[in-house]
């Protein structure tokens, strides 16, 4: 019996240990993941040779709803607290790819459903720089504008009919150099969706580059060529550009009045939505996890608390 009890002490114990080993080494590969996925988007930023801590904010934004909160909290929140006047939401890819610049359509579905149940209206963004110019206030309460950046071709695909089911106004932010390449938006597209009128084009520059890093000369070039190409293939005026990377500096802000858009965005780091600065408004990027009042909440946020 003392033979058992000895052999039945090491035994349970290395049993336990073994447990709690096995569970750290889980916790830590779960932890490991989240972090990679922020860390890939990092590198792919660092490709492009832009600032790491801009890439850094900008994932910060993208998780500034998500990371902070329990899912049991979910409950305890009421949206009427989360009002917010107005505010730009900024997607990319509307697919099935796990990554970070991707949402799932029936997220997005969701995400413009909840947001219109909770009494809010969607608006272009030329028509929030007109309105906004004429006003020293804000003169918008509970209005949203949607952009999609990039001119990818699963915006046509999955995003476009989700946008005209609801009857919901957005704005696609095209590259010159990728229109008609594969994975991307076609002129043959671009002129169906001007045509219907819902979604409206914008520039996002001829090669994707970071504006308020590049040469004063060429990041005028990058602007007022792809505007000018726009304007030819789709023989109307394209009033708005969104910076890419949301990079800027305050001669960029200049040449793109100069140029003669109305107004310009940003992403998280560029200034909250005014009449007297139309020229680097900040957005914010939507997420798979940014449903329900979780969204609003990163609205709020956004727009209303962070100056
Ligand atoms: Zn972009």
């Amino acid at each position: 019996m003392k033979k058992v009890k000895r052999f039945l002490f090491p035994v349970s114990v290395s049993f336990i240990v073994g447990i709690i080993l096995t569970a750290s080494f889980f916790y830590w590969q779960h932890l490991n993941n989240q972090q990679s996925d922020i860390y890939e988007t990092i590198a792919e930023f660092d490709q492009l040779k832009i600032a790491k801590e801009q890439a850094k904010q900008l994932v910060t934004a993208a998780f500034l709803s998500s990371s902070t909160l329990d899912v049991n909290d979910l409950k305890n929140l009421s949206p009427k607290i989360y009002h917010v006047n107005f505010g730009i939401l900024m997607y990319h890819h509307i697919n099935y790819k796990a990554k970070i610049l991707s949402v799932r359509p029936e997220i997005l579905d969701a995400q413009i459903k909840y947001l219109l149940e909770q009494g809010y209206k969607f608006v272009k963004l030329s028509d929030a720089f007109k309105t906004f110019s004429l006003t020293s206030s804000t003169p918008y309460d509970k209005t949203l504008v949607l952009t999609f950046d990039d001119g990818y071709r699963d915006f046509y695909l999955n995003a476009y009919p989700i946008l005209k089911k609801y009857n919901v106004p957005a704005g696609l932010y095209v590259i010159n150099q990728d229109i008609g390449r594969p994975g991307n938006v076609s002129w043959e597209m671009l002129q169906i969706l001007h045509q219907e009128g819902l979604v409206e084009i914008g520039v996002h520059t001829v090669n994707h580059l970071p504006l308020g890093r590049l040469k004063p000369e060429v990041a005028y070039y990058q602007m007022a060529k792809s505007k000018e190409l726009l304007e030819r293939g789709l023989h109307d005026r394209i009033d708005t550009i969104v910076y890419p990377f949301g990079n800027f500096n305050e001669n960029v802000k200049k040449q793109a009045k100069q140029i003669g858009f109305i107004g310009a965005a940003s992403v998280y780091f560029g200034d909250r939505p005014n009449g007297q600065d139309l020229y680097a408004w900040r957005r914010v990027m939507i997420t798979n996890s940014d449903v329900g009042v979780l969204l609003l909440r990163k609205l709020f946020v956004a727009f209303k608390l962070a100056k």
